[in-house]
């Protein structure tokens, strides 16, 4: 399987290089050039098997230059008892209708996990075939929660240095802590002052910056990323969408050959557009919900064919969907429009120039056909936090909630009766603040470990250890710098 540029300008290249590249030469994004294709009876089988062999199974199709052995060593160590202590990702039954889809069970509490853990495996038994002898410096702009999830992913994995960048005020006090506090020799994290989209602006620009790039092989490192434009962050959350169907079935929830939904709370469109991946490799799925929040860039897209950043940039309380830009897209976009890459190219330089593109009719409608998108402000999540809490006895946290709204509204509107997957895409305790006021409690006089504590009492579920232990965890990165400061932040480092 060879991958090609969203933008069509990059000669095809294996899975290797499309993994340790991250980016394509032209600034699209690598994609697969064909889609493998699963049966129902493939499907089944997966039933049988432990997480991480229906991981081998699916991510297999795609990696087809990684022997069965690279393969099976990647996703039996990033997918073990001792990265998912319980269950790797459950599906748990709320009612008839939906189901959730727990994707937090993983060492940082957020569903970055499930990527974070295997990508540095992929990444360097790729440099291996690559006979790659530089370094690599992985740089990360994040919202919150890919932050953590590579730094864990990477810590003290050799030939990897990682520099995660996060807006000073943009995370919350647990997410700030989970990363303040990180270990490792390999590791160092900056705050920086502005919003998310600073932050991310200022990662691309370095990565797209060929006197940087010089500078840093002088030096015998070679960037690298880990947010979900590369391809390897990409293809393991495919695996997911599969499982939970393959449980469902096995709970008799589903028949096999039925369709679901799945519902996703999105912000840089990675997580649904893997879903789109496993509906065009077989799985039967009738719609995608996708589900924002104020920044609704996303939703006014679905319903009008117009992407358009121009717009204020709202901090919320699901801070990991703040975003405007979301990079993904360009995947979706070029799937749709059956792998039209001057189409792409096109809409991604009117996006760059003017910071807004609009889709053709014929293309909006597949968009239509295939996806549904709602979008809510925090008074809104936070009441469906306290309704679910109430009426079901289930706890989620704030970007979940966003999307079981979303899921109800769909529900409703459409008359649509399929079974719906919700994606629950983070622990309740890494929000725990906004999640305690949604269930109107007085949390003024508490901190953040008091009110997890809190939290635990009211949910009869135990804080995640890791969470627990970061109240006495040292504290080892506290430098806040300006955001021009990033690159020099970076070389002073190595
Ligand atoms: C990253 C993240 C999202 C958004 O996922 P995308 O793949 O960027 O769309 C949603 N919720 C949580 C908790 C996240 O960490």
């Amino acid at each position: 399987m060879k991958f090609v540029s969203t933008r069509g300008k990059n000669e095809p290249v294996s899975s290797a290089r499309a993994i340790y590249q991250g980016l394509a030469k032209d600034g699209g994004l690598f994609v697969p050039e064909s889609i493998p294709q699963l049966s129902l009876q493939d499907i089944d089988s997966l039933r049988a098997m432990p997480y991480h062999e229906r991981a081998d199974f699916i991510i297999g199709k795609f990696l087809t230059d990684y022997s069965a052995q690279e393969l099976g060593y990647a996703t039996s160590s990033a997918y073990s008892n001792s990265n998912f202590p319980e269950q790797v990702a459950p599906v748990v039954n709320i009612d008839g209708e939906y189901s959730v889809l727990e994707l937090w069970h993983g060492k940082t509490s957020a569903f970055k996990d499930m990527a974070l853990q295997i990508l540095p495996y992929l990444l360097t038994i790729a440099m291996k075939k690559e006979q790659i002898d530089q370094q690599v410096l992985i740089l990360v702009a994040t919202s919150g929660d890919t932050g953590k999830a590579a730094l864990e992913g990477f810590q003290d994995v050799p030939g990897t240095r990682i520099v995660v960048f996060y807006p000073e005020d943009g995370v919350s006090d647990i997410q700030k802590l989970q990363m303040a506090t990180q270990q490792g020799d390999n590791v160092h994290v900056f705050a920086v002052k502005g919003n998310f989209d600073d932050t991310q602006t200022g990662v691309k620009n370095i990565f797209a910056n060929e006197q940087m790039n010089e500078q840093i092989e002088k030096l015998g490192y070679k960037f690298s990323s880990a947010n979900s434009i590369n391809w390897g962050r990409l293809v393991p959350q495919i695996v997911y969408y599969f499982s939970a169907y393959v449980d469902l079935v096995q709970e008799k929830v589903l028949e096999l050959g039925d369709k679901v939904n799945f519902c996703v709370p999105t912000g840089n469109f990675g997580n649904i557009l893997a879903g789109y991946y496993a509906k065009c490799m077989g799985l039967p799925v009738n719609k995608f919900i996708c589900a924002s929040n104020a920044n609704n860039v996303l939703t006014d897209f679905i319903n009008q064919g117009v992407y358009d950043r121009n717009r204020p940039f709202y901090q919320t309380n699901s801070p990991s969907m703040d975003i405007l830009i979301s990079s993904n897209l360009e995947r979706f976009i070029y799937l749709l429009s059956g792998q039209d890459s001057k189409l792409v190219a096109d809409y991604m330089q009117q996006l760059n120039s003017n910071g807004r593109y609009e889709i053709a009719p014929d293309l909006l409608r597949k968009v239509r056909e295939t996806m549904s998108g709602y979008c809510y402000d925090d008074a809104q999540t936070c009441s469906q936090i306290k309704q679910v809490y109430e009426s079901k006895k289930y706890l989620m946290d704030t970007h979940t909630a966003v999307a079981y709204k979303a899921a109800a509204d769909y529900r409703t509107q459409s008359g649509d009766p399929t079974h719906t997957v919700i994606l629950s895409t983070a622990s309740a305790f890494k929000f725990s603040q906004d999640v305690l006021m949604s269930l109107d409690q007085d949390i003024a006089a508490l901190d953040s470990f008091e009110q997890n504590r809190l939290l635990s009492k009211l949910s009869a579920q135990s804080v995640p250890t890791r969470i627990a232990a970061l109240e006495t965890a040292p504290v080892r990165h506290q430098t806040v710098i300006d955001k021009e400061e990033m690159f020099a932040s970076i070389k002073s480092i190595l």
